[in-house]
C-alpha cells in the first residue's frame, strides 16, 4: 500500500522534504499554520512593496542546498554586494572593519585602549571559554567586546553576554577574531574568506519568498499536498508510533491526518506538548524550559529614491531599541514598485508577549519613525505607508542550560521510529537556511532506508569555519 507522508510546517525545511518526496512520486501533505508558506523565510507583499523577514542572504557550502534552490528558482537569482554598517555612539563603522574609518571613528586614544585591552587578554585569557563574553573577549580583548558586541548581542537575546552560552559565537563567528578581522582589511577578504565577512551573495529577484512560493507550487503540480492554514493542534501516538495528527482550520474545524511517517518542523517544545500520549514530567519541563526570541518588523514605506546604500545596519547604540535596519531596495531592486520609492524595515528583538510584542501597531509604527529620525536614516514625514509584522520564536536561546533541556526532549523523541524533527526550530537549533533545507533532505532519504543522525548535522563545523573554497556562485 503507498504510504502517506505527513510533514508539518511549510518553511524551508519542511518544504523542501515534501519536495523531494513528491518529486519521488510519494503521497506526501505539507501542513502549514499560517496563510503563506516560507516560514522566517517567506515575503510579505504590500501595494507592490516586498518584504523579507528581516533579510534572507542565499548563501551555503553545501551543493546539493545549491542545486535544489537552482532547481526550484533557475537563474532568478541576482548576486548582491554585501555593505553593512554597524551605527555606534552616534558614527558609522564599517562592517567588514576598514581601519581608517575605525581609527577614525574611534578616536586616537580609544584605538590604543583597545590594543591594550587586546593584547592584556592576549596575555591573561579567561581560562574557561562558557560564556559569550569570554569566548569573544578571549579573541578581541575586553574594550572590543563592549563596543561591538555587548550592546547588539544583548539586544537581539535580551540577557546578558554572561548568561548565553559560547556555543552560539563559536557557530556564528567562528573564524572570526581581531587578527583575522585586520587581516581581511588590509590584505582583502579574498584569500582568507571569512564567512561572516562575505561581500556577496545570492538573493532571488523578489525575495526569499519566491524561492518557497517556487517550491510549494512545484510540490503541488507533481501530485504533493501543501494545505496552509492548518494547525498541528495533537499528535496522536499508538504503541510508540505516530498514527495521526490533528489539525484545526482558520475556521476552528478539526480533522485528523493519518500517515505512516511524520517530519516535523514545528517548534519541538510545541511538537512535545501536543503529544497525544504519555509524556513524562521532566520532558514536558524540559519543554517548557525552551525559550526562544521573538522579532518585530516595522515595515516603512519612503517618498525617496535612497536612504543609504547598505543592505543592512546594526545598530549597536543603546539609546534606541532598534537592532537592525534593513533597506530592501538594495537587496533587490525588484523590492520596490516604483524606483523613485523605497522601504525600510525595523528590526526589534523582544519576546513575545514582553511590552514591545504588546504594544500597538500604532505605537511601533511611531516608536520606528522617531528612532529613524533620531539615527538621521529618514524623515518621519517621508513615511507614507507602515505596517508591522510580528514573527514569534525566530530564535531559539542558547541559554546556559539549554543543551541539558534538549536532550531530555531528544531522548524521549527517539522511541517513535516514525518521527523526525528537521528544522530551526524543530531541533532547536540556530540554522540558517541551508542547514534547515538539508535535514528536510536527509529525513526524506531516512525513509527511504537511509541511517542519518540528523541530530549530527554539524552546524559550527560546516558553517562558519573560514570558506577557503566558498565563493558566491549564480544560481
Ligand atoms: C532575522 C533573521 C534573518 C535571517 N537571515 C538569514 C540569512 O541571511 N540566510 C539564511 O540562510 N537564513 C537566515 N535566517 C534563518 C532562516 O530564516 C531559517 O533558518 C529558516 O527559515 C528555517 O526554516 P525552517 O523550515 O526550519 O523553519 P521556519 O522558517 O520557522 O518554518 C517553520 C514553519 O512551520 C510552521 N508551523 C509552526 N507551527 C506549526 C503548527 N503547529 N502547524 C503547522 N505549521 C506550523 C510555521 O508557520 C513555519 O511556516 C534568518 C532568520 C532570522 C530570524
Amino acid at each position: 500500500m503507498e504510504k502517506t507522508i505527513v510533514v508539518l510546517g511549510c518553511g524551508p525545511a519542511g518544504l523542501a522534504a515534501s519536495y523531494e518526496l513528491a518529486k519521488k512520486g510519494r503521497k506526501v501533505i505539507c501542513l502549514e499554520k499560517d496563510n503563506i508558506v516560507g516560514g522566517i523565510s517567506r515575503t510579505i507583499c504590500r501595494n507592490g512593496f516586498r518584504f523579507d523577514i528581516g533579510g534572507h542572504r542565499f548563501f551555503t557550502k553545501i551543493s546539493r542546498v545549491n542545486d535544489l534552490w537552482k532547481e526550484v528558482l533557475g537563474n532568478d537569482f541576482l548576486i548582491r554586494p554585501r555593505l553593512s554598517r554597524i551605527y555606534y555612539n552616534n558614527k558609522f563603522f564599517n562592517y567588514p572593519l576598514k581601519p581608517v574609518n575605525a581609527l577614525v571613528g574611534l578616536g586616537f586614544f580609544k584605538t590604543i585602549e583597545i590594543l591594550g585591552s587586546f593584547f592584556a587578554t592576549k596575555v591573561k585569557p579567561y581560562s574557561r571559554e562558557d560564556t559569550f563574553e569570554q569566548w569573544v573577549s578571549n579573541r578581541f580583548g575586553k574594550q572590543l567586546y563592549q563596543i561591538f558586541f555587548k550592546t547588539y548581542t544583548e539586544k537581539v537575546w535580551g540577557i546578558t553576554c554572561e548568561n548565553i552560552k559560547a556555543e552560539w559565537a563559536a557557530q556564528r563567528i567562528k573564524g572570526l577574531s581581531l587578527t583575522s578581522v585586520v587581516k581581511a582589511a588590509l590584505l582583502g577578504n579574498r584569500k582568507n574568506k571569512i564567512k561572516t565577512l562575505i561581500e556577496e551573495f545570492s538573493y532571488p529577484r523578489f525575495g526569499p519568498g519566491q524561492m518557497y512560493e517556487t517550491m510549494a507550487e512545484k510540490i503541488k503540480k507533481t501530485g504533493g499536498k501543501v494545505l496552509l492554514q492548518n494547525k498541528c493542534t495533537k499528535i496522536n501516538a499508538k504503541n510508540g508510533e505516530i498514527i495521526s495528527v490533528e489539525v484545526s482550520s482558520k475556521e476552528g474545524k478539526t480533522k485528523q491526518i493519518e500517515g505512516d511517517h511524520f517530519i516535523s518542523s514545528i517548534p519541538i517544545d510545541e511538537l512535545v506538548l501536543g503529544m497525544n500520549a504519555p509524556v513524562p514530567k521532566n520532558v514536558s519541563e524540559s519543554a517548557r524550559k525552551l525559550s526562544y526570541r521573538s522579532l518585530l518588523t516595522v515595515n516603512l514605506m519612503i517618498n525617496r529614491k535612497e536612504q543609504f546604500k547598505d543592505t543592512w545596519i546594526y545598530i549597536h547604540s543603546p539609546e534606541v531599541q532598534v537592532g537592525r535596519i534593513q533597506c530592501y531596495k538594495n537587496w533587490s531592486p525588484y523590492m520596490v514598485p516604483d524606483k523613485n520609492n523605497s522601504s525600510l524595515g525595523l528590526e526589534y528583538f523582544c519576546a513575545e508577549n514582553d511590552e514591545l510584542w504588546n504594544s500597538s501597531n500604532e505605537e511601533l509604527i511611531e516608536l520606528a519613525k522617531k528612532e529613524i529620525d533620531k539615527l538621521k536614516l529618514a524623515r518621519p514625514e517621508s513615511v507614507f505607508d507602515a505596517f508591522v509584522i510580528r514573527t514569534p520564536k525566530t530564535y531559539p536561546v542558547y541559554s546556559m542550560d539549554y543543551s541539558l533541556h534538549l536532550n531530555t526532549i531528544k531522548k524521549y523523541l527517539v522511541k517513535y521510529k516514525n518521527l523526525q524533527c528537521i528544522g530551526r526550530n524543530g531541533m532547536f537549533k540556530y540554522n540558517n537556511m541551508d542547514h534547515s533545507i538539508l535535514s528536510g533532505l536527509l529525513a526524506v532519504e531516512n525513509i527511504l532506508g537511509a541511517k542519518h543522525n540528523l541530530w549530527e548535522i554539524n552546524t559550527d563545523n560546516e558553517y562558519h569555519e573560514q570558506a577557503k573554497t566558498w565563493k558566491p556562485r549564480n544560481l
